[in-house]
């Protein structure tokens, strides 16, 4: 059956980004291994809750270990935000995900819920996850933050810029880099490429829904990426091993990432290497934004 598609040429607005050695667009795949501090982060008390605690549990034991072999079977790398208290109590794990090449970057202790801490609270958290993660990482300071549950404040890029970190993974106001005005790159992200509003569920506490047909996620994610590579973004896709260390929604990831393989033209990457990127490249940002000057001269945004 003929689609409009097939009728008239499709919109293509020029690439956002300009892409290292001629890549369309870039993806980022991202694994929070927020573990036991997704329950943790709600409560202390719920830690005698051994079924909610066992289900969580289950992505840096079993998520984990079996992402890790996907991913060297794929030939791509990832970024792993981790929770101190999960390097702590899986120190196996991070040695396991360094020793392969991946990226580890800072994502709280305990996964704490950021909005309304205040300024000296973020700080004192973030210095000592630093310490930290640098230690579990065998002596590889992280370079990279994503804020647990996507969650910032005001000063959160200038905590940052103030540590040495190189770039931030938390915002959603672009779908590619962009640079703060402190020079800490943005990489944004956004719900629809999470894993969490597709298959997390517990009764108590509330979370999530029923979780969704793989086929379903497959599709959507899969159309957000096509789009994307038309218009040159960068596909971050953020996923939870607890979730997505699953049997079927590691099949579910293997599609999806042989599909974007066999589309071609896409820039595997660690978070680090597209905020190097990003900052060594001004102008490989293409400026949509209507006060820009380019668009004051009366040329086409
Ligand atoms: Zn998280």
């Amino acid at each position: 059956m003929k689609t409009p598609h097939d009728m008239v040429p499709r919109y293509a607005p020029a690439p956002r980004f300009v892409w290292p050695e001629g890549h369309r667009c870039a993806a980022m795949l991202c694994f929070d291994v927020d573990g036991e501090t997704t329950v943790l982060s709600e409560g202390a008390h719920l830690a005698s809750r051994r079924t909610l605690m066992s289900q969580c549990e289950y992505g840096p034991r079993i998520g984990v270990p079996r992402l890790l072999g996907l991913l060297e079977a794929l030939g791509v790398p990832a970024t792993f935000f981790v929770p101190t208290y999960i390097a702590r109590h899986h120190p196996r794990m991070v040695e396991a995900i360094v020793a392969r090449g991946h990226e580890v970057g800072l994502h709280g202790d305990v996964h704490e819920r950021l909005a309304g801490v205040t300024e000296a609270q973020e700080e004192e958290i973030l210095v000592r996850c630093i310490d930290e993660l640098t230690r579990a990482c065998g002596g590889v300071r992280p370079v990279g933050y994503r804020a647990p549950w996507f969650e910032t404040n005001p000063w959160t890029a200038g905590l940052l810029r103030k540590h040495g970190l190189v770039y931030g993974a938390s915002e959603m106001g672009d779908d590619v880099p962009y640079v703060h005005a402190n020079g800490v790159v943005e990489i944004p992200g956004q719900w629809m490429l999470e894993d969490w509003e597709q298959f997390a569920f517990s009764a108590d506490p509330a979370w999530g829904f029923t979780p969704e047909n793989c086929a379903k996620v497959y599709d959507l994610w899969w159309r957000e990426f096509e789009a994307m590579h038309d218009f040159g973004c960068c596909f971050v896709l953020t996923l939870h091993p607890w979730l997505s260390g699953r049997p079927s929604r590691v099949r579910l990831l293997e599609d999806l990432v042989r599909a974007m393989q066999a589309r071609g033209g896409v820039w595997f990457a660690r978070g680090r290497e597209i905020a190097v990127y990003a900052a060594t490249h001004p102008d490989a940002r293409r400026e949509i934004d209507f006060d820009h000057p380019a668009v004051r001269r009366g040329d086409t945004p």
